[in-house]
């Protein structure tokens, strides 16, 4: 078995895999309904909202098309530090929603500043944004952003891809003023891949109702109007909200403000770490909390490098799109504890001691 260092899939812990081991049950059932209720409450603690949670089978990116088929009408606001930037401006396009794009170098955040410029010059259904840009390591100013946004256009629907830090990040979804935030199974909730959150508030929805052309999987009317009977439009991927109840449950049991806690830890631990040995890639103050993207200052061979640690069992992750060989990621997300961390650092020191 392979310890994963990359930012998801991530370890899942033995009781959630068991949990997917239970017998099917209909997704019409009493059963199923009492189950989806329960889950219900713990993501809402767990993304500290009162807010709607869609659960769907899928991964986050099937949630960034229904956040922007919902929510636009005519125009969206795209804001890019990244990639996975790059992706809602993607979405963005091929949905033939028109677009605009606030690029800033990677490595930097996006600023209120910068943000409010573009607000001045043009009305906007809607404004999307990273939350943790997993290419990078960038933790957007989220809450700064969203007051900025909401004193110029204050009817604009703000969608936050959280896909890399929820569970691991302390968001506050509804105190900030979050529209439609998106999360992924598979990274700190420490899920297996295959199911995709949406927390999503009465203007989201309110937005949608006045939308022609929603689709029809991921119709924010459909899936509330199956949610208010904890039930969902489509057959469900039942086992794996088994594994999410059992996954909340533990979730609970270490404590959420403890989870967010460790995660803030292993974070100033690895970027402790990267420092002595190579150099940091995210700008100082907007440094991710579940991740982080080193520059491989050493021009280390990565697959090398990942080759000898596959030998002790463990992964981490490239650097990602035009970062490939400039960058390498460790993940700290989802169940990780420091001693397992500190194993991999060790090695890759003794990796890098091999090279000098
Ligand atoms: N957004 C971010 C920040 C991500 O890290 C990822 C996946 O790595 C995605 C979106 C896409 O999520 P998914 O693979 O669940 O569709």
């Amino acid at each position: 078995m392979t310890r994963l260092f990359i930012p998801g899939p991530t370890n899942v812990d033995n009781r959630t895999l068991e949990a997917m081991r239970q017998p099917m049950i209909s997704h019409r059932s009493a059963e199923f309904r009492e189950l989806f209720a329960r889950i219900q409450v713990g993501l809402q603690e767990t993304l500290k909202t009162t807010n709607r949670i869609f659960v769907t089978t899928s991964s986050g990116t099937g949630l960034f098309e229904g956040a922007m088929r919902n929510t636009v009408a005519e125009r969206i606001l795209v804001c890019v530090c990244g990639a996975f930037g790059e992706r809602w401006y993607d979405v963005a396009l091929r949905n033939n929603i028109r677009a605009d794009r606030l690029d800033i170098p990677w490595g930097e955040p996006n600023t209120p500043a910068q943000i409010k410029d573009q607000l001045n010059t043009q009305r906007y259904d809607a404004l999307a944004i990273v939350h943790n840009e997993t290419s990078t390591s960038v933790e957007n100013p989220i809450a700064e952003i969203i007051t900025a946004t909401r004193e110029i256009q204050p009817e604009i629907v703000i969608l936050v891809d959280a896909v890399s830090s929820a569970a691991g990040a302390d968001i506050r979804t509804d105190e900030w003023g979050i529209d439609i935030l998106i999360a992924s199974s598979q990274k700190c909730f420490a899920l297996p891949p295959g199911l995709a959150f949406a927390a999503v508030s009465d203007r989201a929805m309110e937005r949608a109702k006045t939308i022609e052309n929603r689709g029809l999987y991921f119709d924010f009317i459909l899936l509330d109007k199956y949610l208010q009977r904890n039930m969902t439009p489509a057959t469900p991927a039942i086992s794996l909200f088994y594994a999410l109840d059992t996954q909340l449950e533990i979730i609970q049991q270490e404590g959420i403000a403890e989870r967010f806690e460790r995660h803030r830890e292993l974070a100033k631990h690895v970027q402790q770490w990267a420092k002595e040995h190579f150099e940091l890639f995210a700008a100082e103050g907007y440094r991710s909390k579940t991740l982080t993207t080193i520059r491989n200052s050493r021009a280390l061979e990565i697959a090398k490098l990942n080759e000898f640690l596959s030998g002790h069992g463990m992964q981490i992750g490239n650097g990602y799109g035009k970062l490939k060989e400039e960058t390498f990621r460790i993940a700290h997300m989802g169940e990780m504890q420091l001693d397992e961390l500190n194993h991999l650092l060790r090695l890759i020191e003794s990796f890098i001691s091999t090279k000098k």
